[in-house]
Formats: structure tokens, C-alpha cells, sequence
């Protein structure tokens, strides 16, 4: 419009503030400005379709975009803080056989608004206190696969004029696609997780379909060369399925193939469902996976289930409109 750019700098600061709707709360813009953008714009928001508050406090959220495309939002609380996890697809390509998404099939990729404007919505729905400091990309759909415009998200999500969330408060997890999250290290300083699962071919094989493109010998090799930022460790996820990938040796395994890489190990217990032929080990078995892990000194943690009453768990999102009401 040919305006100099402290102007355009002002209108990104209204748009990613809680609550802006309309051109004419641009207060600091003259009417003539207001009225002009209002002509040429369109300020559009997700629109809420669920929002639902579990027994733990874990709150989710289900939006439905422009084309109809309803995505989720999750809001955890930790201690002292929430962590916000965020969705960058409507559905997934990945196929991982206990993921419920996976299940839903790959509608499309998220737009850089629809991935930043999570943040955005879920502000203007909670009261302050519970505004999330960390922001994890483990929702809906394979972040990697959706590469520009999580970079683009990344970029309005840290920007001081915007959301300013901290790089260093957020995490972007993969299945693994390699060459992507090779760049990402180039690109960025934010957080890495990969999800893991299995230690070797044959199990991963098994559960994830990804290790066919790229194997654990690659994935574990691209970890190891991973430019990461100072202080930084890799999280390696590690879902416990039982009978499948919960074995000591599978622990020991997993011990000595991580060897050498700045390591994370969160072990997480599998969210049951009765479309999906996987059981949760026993916590026994969980903890003896971990004690083996404690011992080649990893730091490891079992995350808590949460959200489980309202369907906000791990792998579950949008298990419920598939799948009719919960019992
Ligand atoms: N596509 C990305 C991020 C989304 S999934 C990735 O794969 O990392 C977020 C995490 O939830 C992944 O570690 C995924 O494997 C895990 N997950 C999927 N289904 C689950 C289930 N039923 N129970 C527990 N975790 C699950």
C-alpha cells in the first residue's frame, strides 16, 4: 500500500494479539487507514468447534478451518507452567499403526496461520494464567512433512512484535523423515524430538512404515551429524507397546545404539483404544525398561497419561469423530 514499514510492523502486532477481530480496534491507525484496510483485507479466525476441559486440567481444543478441515489443540498443564502441543497437518501420511490420526488418512497441510494461529486462539479462549510457555509440535500430522510452513510458523511464533515464545521453549517432533530434519538443524535452534519407538529394523518395521524410507542405521546417523544448538539434547520418544518393543533386550538395545548422541529418552505409555490391536505394557514392565536405561546413565522419563478422559492423550486426536461418542 505503500506505506512505510513501522506501519506494517504495527498491523502484525494487532493481528497476533488476543482479541483482534476487526481493523476498526486498530486505534493507533487513522480512520481513513482502518477503513482502507477493512476494503482490502479479511480478518479470519478458526472457528471453535469443541473445547473441552479433562479431569487433570488438560484442555483440548478442535477447530474448524475455512474449508471445513476440523483440527485439535492441546493445552497441558506442567508444574508451573502449560506447554502448548500444536497440530501442522488435518490428518497424517505416515501411517504409524498405533496412531489414531494415521488412521484418518492425509487431508492437507496446515497453512503457516492455521499452525501459529493455535497459539493465538487458544490465548483468546483461556484466561491468562494458563497461556502456555512451551509449545510442543506433536499434534495432528507430521510436522517435517509440512516443512515451509512450519518454518514460517516458527518464525510468527518467536517474533517479539507477535506471540514471542521462546525458540528455546519449543519442540518439533518427527517420525523421521531425514532430510528434512537435517535442515531443520540448519535452519533453526529449535528443540528436536524423534520418535523413536524401536531400536532396530525389525521392530520398527513393524509399527512404523517410515523406517522403510529411512532405516534406524539412517535415522540414528542423521542424529549423530544433527547441528545441535549449545546445550541442547535430542528427546528420543519411546512408545512402550506390549509384546512388541518392551523387552530388555530392546532396552539394552536402545541403550547402546543411542551411545555417544546428547540424548533425552521419554518413555511413553501407549493410549489404548479398541480400534487400534496394541496393549500398554505393565508398569513393571515400564519401569524395568527405564532401571535398564538409568543404568547406561540415560536420562530418562515416563511421561504421564494425560487428558485421557476427554480423548487429548497422545495419538489420540480425532479418534473421537471417527470413531461416534466415547463410551
Ligand atoms: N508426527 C510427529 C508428531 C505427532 S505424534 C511424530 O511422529 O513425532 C506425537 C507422539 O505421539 C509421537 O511420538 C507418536 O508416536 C505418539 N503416539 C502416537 N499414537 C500414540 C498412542 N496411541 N499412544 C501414545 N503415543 C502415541
Amino acid at each position: 500500500m505503500g506505506l512505510p514499514a513501522f506501519r506494517g510492523r504495527q498491523l502484525f502486532r494487532w493481528l497476533w494479539r488476543p482479541g483482534f477481530s476487526d481493523f476498526a480496534q486498530a486505534t493507533d491507525f487513522s480512520l481513513g487507514l482502518r477503513e482502507e484496510l477493512a476494503a482490502r483485507g479479511k480478518i479470519s479466525a478458526m472457528e471453535t468447534v469443541e473445547a473441552l476441559c479433562s479431569s487433570d486440567g488438560t484442555r483440548k481444543f478442535a477447530w474448524r478451518l475455512a474449508d471445513g478441515e476440523i483440527i485439535e489443540t492441546v493445552l497441558i498443564p506442567e508444574r508451573g507452567h502449560f506447554t502448548l502441543c500444536v497440530s501442522t497437518q488435518a490428518g497424517c501420511a505416515m501411517g504409524c499403526r498405533f496412531c489414531h490420526t494415521a488412521r484418518m488418512g492425509f487431508r492437507r497441510d496446515l497453512e503457516p496461520s492455521e499452525i501459529a494461529g493455535q497459539a493465538l486462539r487458544v490465548m483468546e479462549e483461556t484466561e491468562e494464567s494458563a497461556w502456555p510457555r512451551n509449545i510442543v509440535f506433536m499434534g495432528m500430522g507430521e510436522p517435517l512433512a509440512n516443512y515451509s510452513s512450519l518454518l514460517a510458523a516458527l518464525e510468527i511464533l518467536t517474533d517479539d512484535h507477535g506471540p514471542n515464545f521462546s525458540l528455546r521453549r519449543i519442540t518439533v517432533s518427527t517420525c523421521g523423515l531425514v532430510p528434512p530434519m537435517l535442515r531443520l538443524g540448519e535452519d533453526t535452534d529449535v528443540g528436536l524430538a524423534v520418535s523413536l519407538h524401536g531400536p532396530d529394523d525389525e521392530t520398527r518395521d513393524r509399527i512404523m512404515p517410515v523406517n522403510r524410507r529411512w532405516n534406524v542405521r539412517a535415522l540414528i546417523d542423521a542424529c549423530r551429524r544433527y547441528p545441535l544448538a549449545r546445550r541442547r539434547r535430542i528427546t528420543f520418544e519411546y512408545l512402550l507397546l506390549q509384546g512388541v518393543n518392551d523387552s530388555d533386550e530392546h532396552a539394552e538395545r536402545l541403550g547402546r545404539l543411542l551411545r555417544g548422541i546428547p540424548a533425552k529418552i521419554n518413555l511413553i505409555p501407549f493410549n489404548e483404544s479398541k480400534e487400534i490391536p496394541f496393549s500398554r505394557s505393565s508398569t513393571e514392565r515400564m519401569e524395568a525398561f527405564q532401571n535398564i536405561l538409568r543404568n547406561m546413565n540415560y536420562t530418562v522419563m515416563m511421561r504421564k497419561s494425560k487428558g485421557q478422559d476427554i480423548a487429548a492423550a497422545c495419538g489420540q486426536l480425532y479418534a473421537e469423530k471417527k470413531a461416534g461418542p466415547s463410551s
